[in-house]
């Protein structure tokens, strides 16, 4: 080994840069990580996360350290792969491209999809380059990644082109032929000769080009005008200082950010420390964006703030919940809170952000910066931002994305520079793709490499099971009868469920759940593709599947008369539905019947049998005794499982289980895609005997691993709800006379039971749904992350608890199916994630969960404005019923049962006035004055006073309110203080079909609103033929397919 010196630049505890002398050691065997390699490098494959070099590569890359500075944003474009980073360069982006950007590059190493690697260079002794004495840093560089592309060449013998990307123009004339086969090229000369088809990426290389201009002349801090990171980490420390995470009031943007403060931290301190911390006004909030982690310091006690009580216009949604302030307060302030300002950044969390253009010029044209425009971003917790585009022309009316690059402390707005164009706004695709990117959701198509790992399944090369895997398995296939019930049209079952009697005289019970771990393997490209995404993603009109095809709805979706690999859990239970012994482990299974939730219940209910027959379509094939033997044992298997589930659900309502309230509502299209009707969704029992099913499933593994892993297994916990979160809910029941306890979950169960007004459901539906938002989230957490007393389920009231059941459309389960059949011993548990690693990854998954399900709202959101975009103003469908839930100091929430739909309904004006609606049902603005109290809210007017009260019933006119640069949304006007007359139909019509107080939540949580409850109708084997064959995104087979229920909550 030869040694040799160098000096390097190493950051101290205190952040300073300082210089040592390092000995370097030069070794031969340092891994090249490419699967070309025939000089036996030991390649670092069996690390888990790390796959080496991309195989499916017509070319190495290898940028230099300004390029990577420079244009790192190129480098991450998914397509780009197989990019090998010097560590010359990473140690140069640590020490001068700051802290964001060594984070960046480094995840881009860590990507798997990426098939990017770090190259020890310096420590190869034949890639080593020794700085020349007086050689500037940056020619150093330089040459340092051509001597490391010439090892790369060499040492793979030729067999793959290796392209250096630098700036430098003196070494790239000097070297762009002087090597056969090691391209020497800049980025554009890149990008032009490799990716001249990819769309925007010329914009992106124009837009960078010209930041990196900008900052050249202009050298901008990142952190400049906060304190230095020593001084917040002791003051952190000391306590004098608060570090969290900032979160910017919607409703309030310019006025009200908040801090939230972590369990941890409020735990220990003073009463008045548990609430979060208010950062009133731009200027406290010091260039901080939403989302960024920072550290606050607390003002003094005579300076802090009250938020504002008052509904703010562009308000559809109050999710917060009102503290509990007493209206003798000032007008629209609550109580002061905990003020502060910020004084640091530990991290900016920038993302993509979706801009448009200002309508009006003049907004556009930036004070004192010459060919700069400020746009207006989608989200409104975000500030404009100034970007330098000669596209304004093309671009006015399409949406668009930025990324933000630097905020200047003498500056009112942030830079950014634009990334590309997502088409014309208030087209769908256009909405859709916005959507996504606003809750950072990426949908790329699976990759060649991803798919080539996938069995095949097709007519003429169908899949079989291995005969010796089938060995190794319990086979269920003769032995029990396993049927699916599920929406209507799902094609990817995940769960199956078998119950018989056994001759002891007990019950067997059967949950089945997709082998989704035996096709992808942990490490494998399908599996860090799964992770990253984390969960399928639904919305209103489409989905976005955690899984490629062939498994999702193919190969691991569990349809009926096919031999399919289950994971099973199989219990005995006793007469009193005691479990007195479980079993489980892979299995084979061959389900008979794929039923879906209506006629399941229907045949519990008494249907005919030709009926059934004519629905199942299982069923048709067998005539005479057969048909009615089988018949039977199915009406007995579904009526048995009703029965077990009753028991098993009685036993959790005993400790203390919830039903909680969600307002679910199901969107009606008709064959053009247009919404026909949003109605409320019928409740059937046989959605609780699912549900039920899965949460005991889940109950039994969620112990299974607990006990076998107490450091490193995978659970959810849903935490007790805060204790003050629960003001605004004791304070509606006590208006209708009801007392509500929170003291446990048992108690608040039996309570929100008792709050039943005879002549209106729907206070305790509104009750429960304001008890469902004083909840915490339900989340994942590895079991030793948390103390054990902390592992509960409150919702569920269950000691310990897991996801199990869908392996197909949410990553934990995977995780939780590998660390089960690691603890029965049938899988090596080599690849179980250490605690730290876990708990890193449930973070990322709640992460990615709350992604999903806030896409899913907001497309939700979408499709209800594009439902009301076509509506006259006076059709009957935009006059409808609402219930008023919640006061405020300017008007009220209301609740829209027929759309279950919330919003905000004004009764004083932004300009003062108030509304009063007189004898002659005729709505007017006048002056006047506006009182609140616990109970009612009133309207002093010249023409008379008005008071509404918590649960009144008022009419309201929906409208669509347009915007150009934000999401529409939808606008309600009062229009009469009387109750609609179709609140009467539907109240009846709801209460008849069934108890739309039985709404689980619990249920909603088991089986996520998977798609299709959308009758696809006669037509549908025949569109099926016609368009099954085409491409999906062209398919307007799939375009039916995908049309699913939306759940409004
Ligand atoms: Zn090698």
């Amino acid at each position: 080994m030869e040694r040799r010196e160098r000096q390097l630049r190493v950051r101290n505890s205190q952040g300073h840069s300082i210089r040592v002398v390092r000995e370097l050691y030069l070794r031969e065997d340092i891994p090249c990580h490419s699967p070309l390699c025939l000089a036996g490098c030991e390649t670092p494959l069996n690390q888990g996360t790390h796959t080496g070099l991309a195989k499916e590569v017509t070319h190495y890359l290898i940028p230099d350290a300004q390029v990577t500075t420079d244009y790192l944003e190129i480098l991450e474009v998914t397509e780009l792969t197989g990019i090998v980073f010097t560590q010359s360069v990473t140690d140069y982006v640590q020490h001068e491209g700051g802290r964001r950007l060594h984070n960046r590059l480094k995840s881009l190493i860590k990507n798997g999809r990426k098939g990017s690697v770090l190259f020890n260079n310096e420590f190869q002794k034949f890639s080593y380059c020794e700085r020349q004495a007086g050689e500037a840093l940056q020619d150093w560089l330089t040459r340092s990644t051509y001597q490391s592309s010439v090892w790369y060449y060499d040492h793979l013998a030729g067999k793959i082109p290796i392209v250096m990307v630098t700036e430098n123009r003196e070494f790239l004339e000097e070297h762009e032929n002087k090597k056969i086969n090691v391209f020497v090229m800049d980025m554009k000369g890149y990008l032009d000769t490799f990716w001249s088809h990819l769309s925007g990426i010329d914009d992106l290389f124009e837009a960078l080009t010209a930041a990196k201009e900008e900052s050249v002349s202009k050298a901008e801090d990142e952190y400049s005008g906060y304190l230095p990171l020593a001084v917040l980490e002791a003051g952190i420390k000391a306590g004098r200082f608060v570090q969290g995470n900032l979160h910017v009031n919607k409703h309030n943007p310019m006025q009200e950010a908040f801090i939230k403060r972590t369990s941890a931290q409020s735990a220990s301190e003073a009463s008045h420390m548990d609430s979060d911390i208010l950062i009133p006004g731009m200027g406290t909030r010091n260039r901080a964006i939403h989302g960024d982690s920072v550290v606050v310091e607390l003002l003094p006690r005579p300076q802090w703030k009250g938020k504002s009580l008052a509904i703010k216009e562009n308000e559809e949604e109050q999710l917060s919940n009102v503290s509990g302030t007493s209206p003798e307060e000032e007008e629209d302030m609550g109580d002061v809170m905990p003020t502060g300002r910020v004084v640091g950044i530990l991290q900016r969390n920038w993302r993509d952000y979706v801009v448009s253009f200002s309508q009006d010029e003049a907004g556009q044209k930036n004070p004192g910066r010459a060919g700069k425009v400020l746009v207006i971003p989608w989200d409104y917790r975000i500030p404009k931002i100034r970007i330098s585009t000669r596209q304004v022309d093309t671009l006015r009316e399409c949406r668009i994305i930025v990324r933000i690059d630097s905020w200047p402390a003498d500056s009112a707005y942030p830079n950014g520079h634009l990334v590309k164009s997502l088409g014309t706004i208030g087209d769908i695709e256009t909405e859709v793709a916005a959507l996504l990117v606003e809750n950072t959701i990426t949908v790329a198509p699976f990759s060649d490499g991803q798919l080539k790992e996938l069995p095949v399944n097709s007519e003429d090369d169908p899949w079989v099971m291995e005969p010796i895997e089938v060995s190794r398995r319990k086979d269920l296939r003769t032995s029990h009868l396993i049927f699916s019930i599920d929406p209507k049209g799902c094609e990817d079952v995940d769960d199956t469920l078998s119950v018989r009697k056994l001759p002891n005289g007990h019950l067997e019970l059967g949950v089945h759940i997709a082998d989704v771990t035996y096709f992808v393997p942990s490490g494998s490209l399908t599996d860090l593709e799964a992770q990253s995404r984390s969960t399928t993603v639904y919305l209103a009109d489409r989905r976005y599947d955690m899984l490629p095809g062939v498994l999702s709805s193919d190969l691991c979706s569990l349809i009926s008369n096919v031999d399919r690999f289950a994971v099973s859990v199989i219990w005995e239970l006793d007469q009193q539905m005691e479990v007195v012994g479980v079993w489980y482990g892979r299995t084979v299974i061959r389900s008979q019947y794929k039923l879906f939730y209506e006629i399941a219940q229907a045949m519990h209910d008494g249907m005919s049998d030709e009926e059934l027959v004519a629905n199942i379509p299982e069923l048709q094939k067998l005539h005479g005794d057969t048909l009615n033997k089988s018949l039977a044992e199915l009406k007995e298997a579904v009526n048995m499982l009703m029965h077990v589930s009753r028991h098993l659900k009685a036993r959790r309502t005993l400790g203390g289980a919830l039903e909680l309230e969600g307002a679910e509502v199901q969107v009606q299209m008709d064959d053009t895609k247009k919404i026909e009707d949003l109605t409320p969704k019928a409740h059937l029992e046989i959605h609780d005997t699912i549900a039920e099913c899965m949460i005991f499933a889940n109950h039994w593994v969620a112990r299974k691993i607990a006990d076998s892993y107490p450091n490193q297994a995978l659970l959810r916990h849903h935490p007790l709800p805060r204790e003050g979160h629960f003001e605004n809910l004791i304070q509606c029941a006590k208006a209708k006379g009801f007392e509500i306890r929170t003291d446990s979950n048992k108690a608040l169960a039996e309570s929100l039971d008792k709050c039943v007004d005879p002549e209106d459901p729907m206070v305790n539906k509104l009750l429960r749904s304001l008890a469902t938002q004083a909840m915490s989230n339900a989340m994942y957490f590895s079991t030793g992350a948390i103390s054990r007393d902390q592992f509960f389920h409150y919702g569920l009231a269950l000691d310990r608890y897991t996801h199990f059941t869908s392996p197909i459309r949410r990553y934990a389960d995977v995780i939780v199916h590998r660390q089960l059949l690691s603890a029965i011993g049938q899988m090596e548990s080599h690849d179980l994630l250490s605690n730290n690693n876990l708990s890193d990854l449930c973070q990322h998954i709640n992460n990615k969960h709350r992604s999903a399900q806030n896409a899913q709202r907001d497309s939700q959101e979408l499709f209800q404005a594009l439902f009301f975009r076509d509506k006259h103003p006076d059709d009957e469908c935009c006059k409808v019923d609402a219930v008023i839930f919640q006061l405020r100091a300017n008007g009220f929430l209301v609740f829209i049962p027929r759309y279950g739909i919330k919003g905000p309904v004004y009764l004083r004006s932004k300009e003062g006035q108030v509304v009063y609606i007189s004898e002659t049902e005729q709505p007017e603005w006048t002056s006047g004055t506006v009182q609140r109290s616990w109970t009612s809210v009133t309207v002093d007017s010249v023409l008379g006073s008005h008071t509404y009260n918590l649960f009144d019933h008022v009419t309201v006119k929906l409208s669509l309110q347009l915007s150009h640069a934000h999401p529409s949304s939808l606008r309600l006007d009062l229009v009469s203080n009387e109750r609609h007359q179709s609140w009467v139909d539907i109240a009846l019509e709801t209460t008849e079909k069934t108890d739309i107080v039985k709404e689980v939540h619990t249920a909603a949580e088991e089986k996520p609103e998977k798609v299709v409850n959308f009758d696809l109708g006669s037509d549908f084997n025949r569109l099926q033929e016609m368009y099954g064959q085409t491409a999906e995104k062209d398919s307007l087979y799939s375009l039916f397919q995908s049309f699913r229920e939306m759940a409004l909550v």
